[in-house]
């Protein structure tokens, strides 16, 4: 392959998993005489999403499940704003800011990684009730959000108002959504001996999945010791279930019961980013950018793909068709290849194709609990738990991550749980407002 003029201007879609890796690969192999690499990403940080569940039970302080951007790409151009278009036929994206008017960055190679977003379904009342947890905004936000239900169950004196600030439905039962829920389950039922008036049984956790079984990921033993491990501590686990509506906070589910829920979150799977429908590039029938196992983009030349909004082949599985599924594992993994190809292009290599064999999932249920699948090798309790900490810390990018989020367990250790409710974080504006006389107080009658 001939090499492209230098400085070959290479541009990355996101700075999630595969945009950071891929970028920090070619900062370090490429000098800036043969490249400018420019990352256009709306936040100003990676987040490692796996930790995002033990951000949302205050073991781990959210700002070091975050990796800044300029702080690791130094020699990277850094944007902050969304693709909003790629026209491919001109080698133009469109970059949205968060503010002012967009405008045109041109390219040579292209990498296309913005990841996915919340697969939703058109159920009533889903929008405007649920929230996702995919975001380091979300986890923050369900933190406090559930210890604010917890202060208003302590608080008021109607029943039907207390039971509904009292139950917490999560609706899929992925890695994500049995984390999450089992850490925030955790971290109430801690935060309970400081709420007076307010017992463990008061409270009503539903996990709701419209399969036959939880996390697909792990074999079918060790997902029905997780329904027995969440069973025991007082989840409510309803499989072969699906959310009917969510109208008023009113929670129906397709088993026919109805319950009031202050609380709903989302996690039941993830679909390509829809930023993709906005440009030029193949796209299969799933919205994903179709790929060939050295993650060019099938149909195309010069552009790469990796990650959650990619359909890249498993070379690992016999089935010729089969495909690597949304996972950190993969994202990581394909970013190392992607910047070797991209370094290839660049000086006129040979591609290599992408080949893993997927490892396994850990999953933490909470301090001491945890479930892991490694290799075909079945962990249950502490040691997984243990295993899912080693593995997670040893895959947090940078040396100054894992230093703090090793420094915020040995704290969590050694005293007890921070269980503040900031609820305040939720509306900043509201007491500023109010003295503003934009907002009237609150009824109290
Ligand atoms: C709570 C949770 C727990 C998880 N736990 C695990 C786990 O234990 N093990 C595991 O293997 N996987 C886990 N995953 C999945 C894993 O995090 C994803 O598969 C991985 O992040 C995919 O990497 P990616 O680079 O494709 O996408 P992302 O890491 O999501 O990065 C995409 C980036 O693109 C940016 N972006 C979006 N739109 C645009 C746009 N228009 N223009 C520019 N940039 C854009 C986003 O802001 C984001 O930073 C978990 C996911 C979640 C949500």
């Amino acid at each position: 392959m001939a090499a492209l003029n230098h400085p070959a201007r290479i541009l990355i879609v996101g700075g999630g998993y595969v945009g950071m890796y891929t970028a920090l690969g070619l900062q370090k192999k490429l000098s800036r005489g043969a490249a400018e690499i420019t990352v256009v990403e709306p936040q100003s940080n990676m987040t490692y999403q796996p930790f995002l569940p033990e951000a949302a039970a205050g073991n781990v302080e959210p700002r070091h499940v975050v990796v800044p951007l300029r702080k690791v790409l130094r020699k990277c151009t850094v944007v902050t704003g969304a693709v909003s278009a790629i026209e491919h036929a001109r080698k133009v994206v469109t970059v949205q800011p968060s503010e002012g008017e967009s405008y045109e960055l041109g390219y040579d190679l292209l990498v296309v990684c913005p990841g996915s977003i919340s697969r939703l379904l058109p159920i009533p009342g889903l929008a405007e009730h649920g929230i996702g947890f995919k975001t380091i905004g979300e986890a923050i936000y369900l933190r406090n959000h559930v210890l604010s239900c917890l202060d208003l169950a302590a608080s008021t004196n109607d029943p039907d108002q207390r039971r509904k600030a009292l139950t917490f439905v999560f609706v899929g039962g992925g890695y994500a959504g049995v984390e999450a829920m089992a850490e925030l389950q955790d971290m109430a039922r801690y935060a309970l001996r400081y709420t007076p008036g307010v017992d463990l049984t008061d409270m009503r956790w539903v996990l709701i999945e419209a399969a036959s079984r939880i996390m697909p990921e792990v074999s079918v033993r060790l997902s029905s010791y997780t329904v027995d491990r969440l069973t025991e501590r007082d989840i409510d686990v309803r499989l072969n279930t699906r959310l009917e509506s969510a109208e008023g906070g009113r929670i129906r589910l397709s088993d026919g019961e109805e319950f009031d829920a202050e609380t709903l979150v989302w996690t039941a799977g993830v679909k390509a980013n829809p930023m993709l429908q906005q440009t030029d590039l193949p796209l299969d029938d799933t919205g994903r950018l179709p790929c060939a196992a050295n993650l060019t983009v099938k149909g195309v030349t010069g552009v790469f793909a990796a990650g959650d909004c990619a359909a890249v082949p498993d070379l690992s599985k016999k089935d010729p068709h089969a495909l690597c599924g949304p996972s950190a594992q993969h994202a990581v993994r394909q970013s190392k290849t992607l910047a070797a190809n991209v370094i290839s292009t660049v000086h006129g290599g040979t591609l290599r194709d992408y080949r893993h064999k997927f490892a396994g999932s850990v999953a933490s249920l909470g301090l001491y609990r945890g479930v892991a699948e490694i290799y075909g090798i079945k962990l249950r309790g502490p040691l997984a738990w243990f295993m899912h900490r080693t593995y997670h810390v040893s895959r947090m990018p940078t040396f100054n991550r894992k230093v703090r989020v090793l420094a915020d367990w040995t704290a969590a250790l050694l005293f007890r749980r921070e269980v503040v409710s900031l609820g305040q974080l939720q509306q900043p504006r509201t007491e500023f407002e109010q003295a503003a006389g934009q907002r009237r107080l609150p009824d109290v009658s």
